[in-house]
């Protein structure tokens, strides 16, 4: 049984592959974060491993359930830590890691088919570490599988990129994310409309959000900082960005996150200008967004979406994040 959702061609491309016993030795999966590149991952691991004869994961032997809780000994992820104090083993996967992870690529796997490595975020490979794995993917093994998820394939090394099969993960369609909180997560039908609106097409976010109250919580704690924040002084601006950028350091995708919704707010008030209500996302915080439209220029906000985009994408290239962050602030539009 296959977990992944949403990314048909991709499964499709792939099923064909490993029913004719043709699965390239490194893939690359490329896309936003909470599409589904972790899913097949694993999906194929599982696949990989599972002694089942019907070309696909059965999801119940001892190696699939091993594989989905994170207790295989050939099936190994390697990824940035998240609330390290040591700022350069948050934001790289360093030469000792992967060393350490490769060096298993010269074993026979010890209780399944297979090795897997999975790098989750490759593009925080540091130079080091990419050519060493460079080195294992000249030399492909058949009992090894490694692939890379990243968020854009222009941040891998083209030596690196030209030994993988690469696919692109598209975001998913707002009506499967719905459906699949109300049939899969017992989402009733008007927070699931919420939730697969906030969820920018990210299934991993928005499952998140229906399973666990906090990050509603911390979506409305986030806005009123919006808020606070667009009326604030550039002192106080300074201070909170100040804030975002240690926070940064311990959870990058929580920063992001905030900023993703600072677009997606801004987005609504463009929106709301151009009296366009069933379009917005916000959709439970409309009172807020009319309130607030009132006091600010809509030209301010368009142009403060380029500002917030171009942020996100200095921070996805590990570019200085106060700076990029900073950058930001001052270019945030004041509400009168
Ligand atoms: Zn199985």
């Amino acid at each position: 049984m296959w977990l992944t959702r949403g990314q048909d061609q991709i499964l499709t491309q792939i099923i064909a592959s490993l029913s004719v016993n043709r699965l390239a030795h490194a893939y690359l999966f490329s896309g936003p974060s909470g599409v589904g590149k972790m899913c097949l991952a694993m999906d194929l691991a599982k696949a990989v491993n599972c002694p089942s004869e019907i070309s696909e994961p059965c999801g119940t032997c001892d190696q699939c359930v091993r594989i989905a809780s994170g207790n295989h000994s050939d099936v190994r992820v390697l990824g940035v830590v998240d609330g390290d104090n040591d700022s350069r083993s948050r934001t790289v996967i360093g030469i000792d890691d992967v060393k350490d992870v490769l060096h298993k690529t010269n074993l026979k796997p010890f209780e399944g088919k297979c090795t897997v490595i999975v790098f989750d975020g490759a593009e925080n490979l540091s130079i080091e570490a990419s050519n060493a794995l460079l080195k294992t993917l000249e030399e492909p093994s058949q009992q090894v599988l490694i692939i890379l998820l990243t968020n854009s394939e222009t941040n891998i090394l083209n030596t690196i990129r030209s030994r993988c099969r690469s696919y692109i993960f598209n975001i998913l369609p707002k009506e499967l994310i719905r459906k699949m909180l109300i049939e899969e997560h017992s989402c009733d039908s008007d927070d699931a409309e919420l939730i697969a609106r906030l969820s920018r097409g990210s299934i991993g976010w928005a499952i998140r959000a229906a399973t666990n109250p906090n990050v509603l919580k911390q979506r409305d704690a986030d806005l009123n900082h919006l808020e606070e924040t667009m009326k604030a002084s550039l002192v106080e601006k300074f201070d909170y960005v100040s804030e975002l950028a240690s926070e940064f350091g311990r959870n990058r995708n929580g920063v992001k996150d905030v900023l993703y919704l600072w677009r997606m707010w801004c987005r609504d008030l463009i929106i709301l200008n151009m009296s366009n209500e069933e379009h917005i996302l916000n959709s439970d915080k409309i009172a807020m967004l009319k309130d607030q439209s009132k006091n600010i220029d809509v030209n301010d906000i368009a142009s403060f979406v380029g500002v917030v985009d171009r942020t996100i994408y200095a921070l996805d290239h590990n570019v200085n994040p106060r700076l990029a962050l900073e950058n930001m602030i001052l270019n945030m539009p004041e509400a009168k």
